[in-house]
């Protein structure tokens, strides 16, 4: 009987070089696997793979060596540690993530909990072509929202509270872009200068900043055969609801608008730029 490859790669198994054997893609979502994950996949990979796991480049693990006789059984074994296989080709990939501000002192965001919902909302969805979601906590930008075709970056809106103020002038040294000066009595906020880190406000003795956190959301992400940093066309993003609306219309401008094998940074500047916009800024309004 024929072998059919691209079913098999769709579910995650992945062909290598070697006759019949497949390098199985593992679902992750936002990077963090748990201990009973761990424990299964190193067992899987020491049963029917040749023992060892390759991480990738996008938060995914992959247990090499597996043979074809053995997807069904492979599949099986992982449910029973709470593993799925996961994805290739033209659909919506691992959605990643750094680790954000439930762990780190540096996040405006919880990441893996939008990774999670970006997930439950469009993983494997189909599409004209691969389309990958990234998140990541702050400025710092571990996670590199703008590889990826929407990226994601936890931002703060601040607003200085004069009252809690002791004009210690923490908050200028801490500010990198220079936003923040201090003259007669008075601090000023130059908000063209504000990129929304975040660093006044957990750098302030007195919490005199007043922060909203929110999200800055770049489109058109690509780092293989093409390079282009996904670019921020909107304002900072206020709500869970408002940044959804946001992502369903740019996959479903994609899904509409691309043709097959075309990455979304390609269907914008063939479609039209301004017409993203237009979409994008009704998602925006609600
Ligand atoms: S991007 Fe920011 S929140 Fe995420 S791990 Fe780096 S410093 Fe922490
Ligand atoms: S949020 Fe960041 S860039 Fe903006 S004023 Fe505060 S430290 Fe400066
Ligand atoms: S760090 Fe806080 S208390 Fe110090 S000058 Fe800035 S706002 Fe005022």
């Amino acid at each position: 009987m024929a072998v059919d490859y691209a079913a098999l790669k769709k579910g995650g198994f992945m062909r290598q070089k070697q006759k019949n054997t497949f390098s199985l893609r593992l679902q992750v979502v936002g990077g963090n696997l748990t201990a009973e994950n761990l424990k299964k996949i190193a067992e899987v990979a020491e049963k029917y793979g040749d023992g060892h796991v390759h991480l990738t480049s996008r938060q995914s693990v992959e247990i090499p060596f597996v043979k074809l006789d053995d997807v069904e059984e492979v599949k099986e074994e992982l449910a029973k540690g709470g593993c799925k296989p996961g994805v290739c080709g033209p659909r919506v990939r691992t959605v990643t993530a750094c680790q954000g501000n439930q762990i780190c002192p540096s996040g405006n965001i919880d990441t893996y909990d939008i990774a999670k919902k970006l997930d439950a909302r469009y993983y494997a969805r189909e599409l004209p072509h691969k389309f990958k979601f990234g998140v990541t906590g702050c400025q710092n930008n571990c996670l590199k929202a703008e590889e990826n075709d929407v990226g994601i970056k936890g931002a703060m809106v601040v607003e200085w509270d004069e009252p809690s103020c002791i004009m210690c002038g923490v908050c200028v040294k801490a500010c990198r872009e220079g936003a923040i000066t201090m003259a007669d009595g008075k601090i000023i906020l130059d908000t063209d200068k504000c990129n929304y880190c975040g660093r006044c406000a957990k750098a302030c003795p007195t919490d005199a900043w007043k922060g909203e956190t929110g999200y800055l959301v770049s489109f058109g992400g690509l780092f293989g055969n093409t390079i282009h940093r996904g670019e921020e066309l909107l304002p900072v993003v206020k709500s869970e609801e408002q940044l959804f609306r946001i992502t369903d219309a740019a996959i479903q401008f994609f899904a509409d608008n691309a043709k097959p094998s075309e990455r979304f940074q390609f269907t914008l500047e063939r479609v039209g730029l301004d017409k993203f916009k237009e979409i994008l800024k009704e998602a925006y309004n609600g």
